[in-house]
């Protein structure tokens, strides 16, 4: 079903839900200069899926900032919400091979029957309600359901920065959502369809998603192709320890801009945070090439202060 390649191929997937931050840039020069040492094609793909929390002109926004940033591509920008068809075909397969059931349960429903304790990223484990039902049952239900993969196990993988990794399947929140609801695919059917119709070879992204890595495994498993090396990289967060937000000021790539910083200055002080550098100093992407390496990445998030860059 899927083609498969030789050839490196990488991919920038930036979701269109709001401005993109020194943590975003962050991950993406990691990506773009994995990338780039190794000859690979880049991809840029909107993940626009996520309608309710799309924000009108946040895509052009995210072209423009890794414009500016020297963060070039070679394929797209390839918009998901144009690649339907690719998930409903996958879906098709899923419930052809009894993979996925119907699942009427509302959040609240998952909560209260959930004993186990809540998972920070993941929210409550799903309890398995719904799970006796068939995907024939669908045609009977008369109110609004999504589609449930079965996990059975958690795959592991070697993660091209963190290393082995063998996560408990209690954390990756049982059987998880592959379609919210009508023309409405999850994050982790279309980004598993669209990694493996491109024949992304690497993929690097923020280490908030390693818990969704065994998800996507399965969901290989499931439809044929071959997963991609995973690489996760460590976030940034705010002083208080949790993820970059407006809370914490103006952290935005697009505000950088407009105040007039050079798009080298940004990279150099990313570069220094990554240890490339031994101190912040202008510097742009291509001459970041050959000192790029992810061994000197810190294990830790980098805490950020606004502060820091004026
Ligand atoms: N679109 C996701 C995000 O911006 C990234 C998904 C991925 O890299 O797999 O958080
Ligand atoms: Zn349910």
């Amino acid at each position: 079903m899927f083609p498969s390649t030789q050839k490196p191929h990488a991919r920038l997937a930036p979701s269109p839900t709001g401005s993109q931050h020194i943590g975003n840039a962050r991950t993406y020069l990691i990506a773009w200069l994995s990338a780039r040492s190794q000859e690979a094609d880049i991809t840029l793909r909107i993940e626009d899926i996520d309608s309710p929390r799309v924000k009108a002109g946040a895509a052009d926004l995210i072209l423009e900032d890794l414009r500016w940033l020297g963060l070039d591509w070679d394929h797209g920008p390839i918009i998901q919400t144009e690649r339907l068809s690719l998930y409903e075909d996958a879906l098709r397969k899923l419930k052809a091979a009894e993979l996925v059931y119907p699942c009427t349960c509302t959040r609240g429903d998952i909560a209260e029957a959930a004993s186990a304790p809540h998972l920070e990223h993941e929210g409550p484990v799903y309890p398995g309600t719904c799970a006796k039902r068939s995907v024939s049952d669908a045609a009977t239900l008369h109110r609004p359901y999504a589609w449930r993969f079965r996990v059975n196990g958690a795959p592991e993988f070697m993660d091209g920065f963190h290393g082995p990794m063998h996560i408990d399947p209690r954390n990756i929140g049982g059987d998880f959502v592959v379609w919210k609801s009508a023309q409405t695919p999850a994050y982790q059917l279309a980004v598993v369809v669209d990694d493996a119709a491109m024949g992304i070879t690497e993929v690097v992204r923020g280490d908030d998603l390693l818990t969704s890595t065994p998800r996507q495994l399965l969901l290989y498993q499931a439809l044929g192709g071959q997963a991609p090396k995973y690489i996760h990289v460590p976030l940034v967060i705010g002083p208080d320890g949790r993820r970059l937000a407006k809370r914490h000021g103006d952290a935005r790539i697009a505000s950088l801009r407009e105040a007039g910083m050079k798009p080298a200055t940004l990279i150099g002080f990313l570069a220094w945070t990554c240890g490339w550098l031994a101190k912040p100093a202008p510097i742009t992407t291509r001459d970041l090439l050959p000192l790029f390496r992810l061994e000197t990445i810190p294990r830790e998030a980098f805490v950020f202060t606004p502060t820091m860059l004026v």
